[in-house]
């Protein structure tokens, strides 16, 4: 698989770097895990356009400082296996990489810092709170909470250099539009949708499997022996 190199690759976060769908895992810890992830499948699966459940689900979960705090350890202990291994390629390569996720930019962090991504580099939407930590609202604003979202920031991001995102959804095919080169990951969750429409598609449940699209030959000759 000769490509072109790529010189800035995004990754999406929920089903891709981390096995948890974040929103999901915050209901369940609420205990209202039915209505919530009947919401995200129906946006995941592409039946519903993104902006109709975004707020629809903050507004159920209303997740306060110390939910968030709790989400951001869940998503580093549930960390798919080789996305450390693939991350640290990719940098050591001098490539920029970069999280665009629709999920909560402060539980992401600290799964970006574990892989040693900069936080400039983290693209989710921010929650906001009280002095007490209590929820009062999200970032509207941010386009990751509508649909096409992603492929606008991503665009934005790579302006002119070849790019490439990896995720597990249909909203990360979105990037597509603007030539950025699409690689579905299904090791988590996988989806048929997702499968016919990715330029390229790695269904293990290692992330590993991505840098065989993401690499030419000779920068797969440049990394250090695993
Ligand atoms: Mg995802």
């Amino acid at each position: 698989m000769a490509r072109a190199g790529f010189e800035v690759i995004f990754f999406d976060c929920d089903s891709t770097l981390s096995t948890i769908e974040g929103i999901d895992a915050l209901a369940a810890r609420a205990g209202c895990e039915h209505e919530i992830s009947a919401l995200t499948r129906a946006a995941m699966g592409g039946e519903q356009p993104l902006e109709s459940i975004y707020g629809q689900r903050l507004e159920t979960l209303r997740p306060n400082r110390q939910a968030i705090a709790w989400l951001g350890n869940q998503y580093v202990a549930a960390e798919v296996p080789g996305a450390r291994a693939v991350v640290a390629a990719l940098i050591s390569l001098g490539k920029e990489v970069h999280i665009v996720s629709g999920g909560i930019r402060q539980a992401v962090v600290p799964l970006a810092a574990v892989l040693s991504i900069p936080l400039a580099r983290v693209h989710a939407v921010e929650m906001f709170h009280d002095a007490s930590g209590n929820y009062t609202g999200y970032d509207a604003s941010s386009p990751l909470t509508r649909s096409g979202g992603k492929g606008a920031v991503c665009h934005r991001v790579a302006k002119n250099r070849r790019a490439a995102i990896v995720g597990d959804g249909i909203t990360d095919l979105d990037p597509a539009a603007y030539g950025i080169f699409t690689v579905g990951f299904g090791g988590v969750v996988r989806r048929e949708a997702v499968q016919r429409r990715a330029d390229a598609y790695v269904a293990d449940r290692a992330l590993t499997g991505v840098l065989e699209f993401l690499l030419t030959r000779e920068e797969f000759r440049r990394l250090p022996p695993a």
